[in-house]
């Protein structure tokens, strides 16, 4: 399938685009970047990805290079330039391309580049099954709720998870958890539902914050706040959640059933409901 990637300014073949070697998100890892779901050519949540980009570029100093209605118009362009009716957009902003020194370059445009890959999304067996998941120290950094392209930790510690057979890593910071090493965590006990708070330790995730309200629109009692890790080995249900992954059931933690070792009532209600919000999106007008 031909994939056509933007890059500062023109939109070309992916196998086109290339960046100087002195670009500052290849030599520091310098900048940041958001992937948005598309259903049926429409970016879903997109203004909630915006203002995470907006926010991840205020606190990391680079200069946003476009306005929110020129955001938009490129990623509807770049949407139309390629196939699929269910795509998975990432866009990357970098500091852009100077001398290497740690210190910010004077007058430096950011460098700005976006891409769309078919959406996978979870096969319908991840739903019915759920995953393996193993807990690790969380060795990241004390600024996670920036969508940092610096993804090492991450990538050693979703690795590390695969390693062991299983598909997510759930850290754990000072004996609480704080996310999936790519997705944001849930538990339910007892009927009741808990997350992590937002802070500096997890990414705001939006679907996060979708769940949340669709569980305040059903009535299910969710809760921000800390989960310790004794509460975790104890959980009725286990879900992560991420944009392209949507819900993911976790059915077995360290080798050992969570609940029932089946995907839980209110993991399985809640997928339900965004399900139904996504039809409902689709459906809606432009
Ligand atoms: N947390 C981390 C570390 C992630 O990498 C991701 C997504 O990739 C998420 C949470 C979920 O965020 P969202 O629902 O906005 O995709």
């Amino acid at each position: 399938m031909n994939s056509i990637a933007y890059l500062n300014g023109t939109f070309l073949p992916i196998e086109e685009a290339a960046i100087p070697v002195l670009d500052r998100g290849f030599l520091f890892g310098d900048g940041v970047y958001e992937v948005i779901p598309v259903y049926g050519k429409k970016p879903f949540r997109l203004q909630e990805h915006l203002q995470r980009l907006e926010n991840s570029l205020a606190e990391t100093r680079i200069l946003n290079p476009l306005s929110s209605s020129r955001w938009q118009q490129l990623l509807t362009e770049l949407i139309d330039k390629n196939e699929g009716e269910d795509q998975s957009l990432y866009l990357q902003v970098t500091r852009g391309t100077a001398p290497r020194d740690h210190i910010f370059p004077d007058n430096t445009p950011p460098t700005l580049f976006m891409m769309s890959n078919p959406l996978v999304g979870s096969p319908a067996e991840i739903i019915e099954s759920g995953i393996s998941a193993i807990t690790e120290i969380d060795t990241r950094w004390s600024r996670c709720n920036i969508k940092s392209i610096n993804l090492l930790a991450n990538v050693l510690h979703r690795q590390h998870a695969l390693d062991q057979g299983a598909k997510e890593s759930i850290l754990i910071r000072d004996g609480k958890v704080t996310e999936g090493a790519a997705s944001n965590l849930f538990i339910a006990k007892s009927g009741a539902v808990i997350t992590p708070s937002r802070g500096q330790y997890l990414l705001p995730g939006v679907t996060r914050d979708l769940v949340l309200e669709l569980a305040q629109q059903d009535k299910i009692e969710a809760i921000e706040g800390d989960i310790d890790e004794s509460q975790l080995t104890d959980a009725d249900e286990i879900w992560v959640t991420s944009s392209t992954r949507e819900i993911v059931p976790v059915t077995m933690l360290n080798g050992s059933p969570v609940g029932n070792g089946k995907p839980g009532a209110i993991t399985l209600r809640l997928n339900h409901l965004l399900q139904q919000f996504k039809r409902e999106f689709q459906n809606r007008a432009p």
